[in-house]
């Protein structure tokens, strides 16, 4: 999404759709929303693809939010999960970034669905202890790991199984079958061979573990595979023929509270096999010169500091605790509250005009240096594509509330650092991406 204009550019490689949204909401979304899947599994709907689905295709939007509160007004217990709202590898962040991410997502998604959420679905899966304490302690009850990433027998299959966390608490994990959510990822059965396909892969195993779990992108059915909606409602329904019932994660763990204990092991992720590699200095699952990705987050990294430094000083200067207030302003990016009236609810409704004018400011850039580290700005191979100049964009989005609030010019110290992240594909640096983007922005 353009940082400038909130709206998502043309994509020609979407075609005939104006972009992948489009494109795989038409595939996708609306499909699995009209079959009704949305009432019978566990799903995630992150903030921003909520907000684009609100915006863009209300109908589908409308659909996906009634079916969870139908399954919960059901249950007593909602089927939808929230995800930390701007898809961050959270162990890669600092605390009170892990903190500020979780709090938005639940934020978000009880914004959206008109409940807190049960569970919580972790950006790639990326795990580490302290992510676990963070959604333990914010209040969530349950996350989903892959079982390559936990230590300990699946005596019961998917679980929920116990996790000690360190300083005492504890949290649930599901743990999803990595070899048959593959299966149905990559070698998605035909619609006619899918009752061979539950008999051959899923039967067994249910009747071996009890609860099996299979968690995969949504994108799966109908964008990925055009026969994934067809195949999907097959196997939702036909667990009386094979022997089998259809359970939700947080339905579930209410009924049986984990008895067994794992481990998990930390900096893993479930869409890579080299540990967390792939967003820091890259991993052989791309081709190619990855050192840009290193050069690229130190850039990143020393802005942030940065940042939070002038935010943090303003802040205190003016009498709040700055890491609470910025915890709580997802309110004002959700349209709950408008910015003066968020301070007013904070004690500062003394604030000058201009003190409130400059607080609000620098808020907001934090909430754009928050934006600059979604999982895909180092997901891919190269950095001359739209995801790091996105999140370049979103720097400069900081940079500007920032000089616009204080007057401090940190473009020059960012600059520098993004001349050493280069393109090997096109020989661009990332400050050459930086000047089109402030060159873009002058016209
Ligand atoms: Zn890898």
């Amino acid at each position: 999404m353009d940082p400038f204009t909130g709206r998502i550019p043309r994509e020609p490689e979407a075609a005939p759709y104006a972009n992948w949204n489009d494109r795989i909401t038409a595939e996708c979304y609306a499909p699995l929303a009209e079959a009704g899947c949305f009432k019978q599994i566990s799903f995630n709907l992150g903030g921003t693809l909520a907000r684009w689905l609100d915006e863009n295709a209300y109908a589908t939007y409308a659909r996906i939010v009634a079916a969870e509160r139908d399954y919960r007004e059901t249950n007593t217990v909602g089927n939808g999960l929230a995800q930390p709202v701007h898809h961050t590898i959270l162990p890669l962040a600092r605390r009170r970034d892990k903190i500020c991410q979780v709090h938005w997502g639940i934020a978000s998604f009880t914004h959206r669905f008109g409940h807190p959420p049960e569970g919580m679905w972790l950006p790639e899966m990326a795990v580490d202890y302290e992510t676990l304490a963070v959604l333990a302690a914010e209040g969530i009850r349950f996350t989903i790991l892959s079982d390559e990433q936990v230590h300990g027998a699946l005596e019961t299959g998917a679980g929920p199984y116990r996790v000690r966390l360190p300083g005492g608490g504890q949290i649930a994990i599901f743990v999803r079958d990595r070899h048959l959510s593959n299966a149905l990822s990559f070698t998605m059965p035909d619609p006619a061979d899918v009752d061979n396909w539950l008999r051959e892969q899923v039967v067994w195993r249910c009747r071996r573990d009890g609860l099996v779990l299979i968690a995969t992108d949504g994108e799966t059915f109908g964008h990925h595979h055009r026969q994934g909606i067809e195949v999907l409602d097959r196997i939702l329904s036909a667990g009386e023929a094979h022997g089998y019932g259809l359970a939700t994660l947080g339905a579930y763990l209410q009924q049986n509270p984990p008895q067994a204990e794992l481990e998990v092991i930390e900096n893993t992720a479930w869409s890579c096999s080299h540990r967390l590699d792939r967003w820091v200095v890259g991993c052989a699952c791309t081709p190619d010169d990855s050192r840009w990705k290193g050069a690229l987050r130190r850039a990143l990294d020393n802005l942030a500091c940065d940042l939070d430094g002038i935010y943090v000083q303003e802040a205190q200067r003016l009498g709040a605790d700055a890491w609470p207030l910025r915890d709580d302003y997802i309110a004002v990016v959700l349209g709950q509250v408008t910015g003066p009236a968020f301070l007013a609810s904070y004690g500062l409704g003394h604030l000058s005009d201009e003190q409130t004018r400059r607080l609000l400011a620098l808020l907001e850039a934090q909430f754009y240096r928050q934006r600059m580290y979604a999982s895909c700005t180092f997901f891919f191979e190269d950095l001359d594509r739209h995801e790091p100049q996105y999140a370049i964009a979103h720097a400069v989005r900081a940079l500007a509330l920032t000089r616009y609030a204080t007057g401090d010019d940190l473009s020059h110290s960012f600059r520098r650092d993004l001349q050493v992240a280069r393109s090997q594909r096109t020989g661009r640096t990332a400050a050459g991406i930086f000047d089109e983007i402030i060159a873009q922005g002058a016209t």
